[in-house]
């Protein structure tokens, strides 16, 4: 998957949120999978030293095993979003399934926010999601889940395609858990001393 998906092909995916206020020095960032117990937490205080608000594609299954950690996310003022409740790839399912899914997430999960998991959904499913929901993609995934990469190379693509409004994928997985409680706080800090700000969505 592209680390930055070009530009030029983004209007072709249909109605998509990639990225936000092109015109302002501030990156949104994102945490996709949790909550779970290993890695969220931990998150949640790297975020809270730097005082700074998030938001968190939650998976509902998640969500129901872990409502503690749910509900931290919460109290610490950040943002969720819905991530399907069984972390479904679009493309895989039908219609029906995925929307019931969603759905079934949404018991869990009080938000306008979507984001489809592994960027994979149908133009159907799209559309019918659309009607309730801001469907969130990416700016900068910065592929945190692949633990063949080190803490340098992930920095230095963070260092190369960061830009204003760039909405940046992280995940509170168990799978990408070294890569980012090591790289959040360096990217915080490098975001910093270019001078961005960071809101949630
Ligand atoms: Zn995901």
């Amino acid at each position: 998957m592209n680390i930055q998906f070009p530009d030029i092909l983004r209007p072709l995916m249909g109605k998509l949120t990639w990225r936000r206020n092109p015109a302002s020095k501030v990156i949104y960032l994102t945490f996709d999978d949790g909550p779970v117990p290993e890695v969220t937490p931990f998150v949640l205080d790297i975020l809270k030293e730097h005082n700074l608000k998030a938001t968190f594609f939650c998976v509902g299954e998640n969500v129901n095993k872990y409502p503690e950690i749910y509900a931290d996310i919460l109290s610490h003022e950040h943002k969720t979003g819905n991530h399907t409740f069984h972390h479904l790839k679009g493309y895989s399912v039908s219609k029906e399934e995925y929307l019931s899914n969603v759905k079934m997430a949404a018991e869990y999960i009080d938000s306008k926010l979507f984001r489809p998991p592994y960027g994979r959904i149908t133009f159907s499913q799209r559309r019918a999601l659309q009607r309730d929901y801001e469907i969130i993609m990416w700016d900068l995934i910065t592929r945190d889940y692949n633990r063949t990469l080190t803490t340098d190379q992930i920095m230095s693509n963070i260092k190369r395609f960061s830009r204003n409004g760039s909405i940046v994928v992280f995940h509170d997985s168990v799978k990408a858990k070294n890569n980012v409680l090591n790289v959040l706080p360096l990217a915080i800090e490098w975001w910093k001393s270019e001078g961005y700000e960071f809101e949630s969505l």
